[in-house]
């Protein structure tokens, strides 16, 4: 028996001013962000809060970090703890839902923050203290949303992993 797949009418398109109308797509710039032009974000603020907590592996032996001997091992445990949090494809969305960064300008915003929890967990890495600094000097820190996550940030147990020679 031949099946009939029946093809869902194409949503229309909506202005964004019409919000009472709930079988149409709405197409409106990302909110939370200055607007370029037409549909195009400002998307600067985000990268800029991102790079400033340094979203990679900080090494606390400086010289292996530039000139590395050998590869770094994680066991799977040592892996789970941050694997999650490197799936983030950076595409602001967080950021466009989040109120506090609706409001306060200088949040560090939900994708930095998961960004440098991302590296935190890691057990290659070391900057830990560096990160903190950064966010001690923005609002990020003291905002509702950070303070939630500070028992998830807080330092872990040093634990420095195996390395090949
Ligand atoms: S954490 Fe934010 S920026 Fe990353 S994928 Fe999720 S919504 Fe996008």
């Amino acid at each position: 028996m031949r099946h009939v797949h029946q093809r869902a009418p194409a949503p229309r398109l909506q202005h964004a001013g019409d919000r009472t109308r709930t079988d149409l797509v709405t197409v409106a710039p990302l909110p939370n962000f200055a607007i370029i032009r037409d549909l195009v974000p400002d998307l600067r603020p985000l990268f800029d809060k991102h790079a400033a907590l340094m979203p990679h592996i900080i090494r606390d032996d400086v010289q292996e970090m530039y000139e590395p001997t050998g590869e770094y091992f994680q066991t799977r445990h040592e892996l789970e703890q941050f694997l999650q949090f490197s799936y983030c494809i950076k595409c602001g969305c967080c950021g466009a839902a989040c109120p506090t960064v609706a409001t306060d300008p200088e949040y560090s915003g939900p994708m930095a923050l998961a960004q440098s929890h991302r590296y935190n967990a890691d057990s290659r890495d070391g900057g830990f203290s560096a990160r903190r600094q950064v966010l001690a000097t923005e609002k990020g820190r003291g905002s509702a949303t950070t303070r939630a996550n500070v028992p998830r940030l807080a330092p872990r147990a040093s634990t420095r992993p195996a390395r090949s020679s």
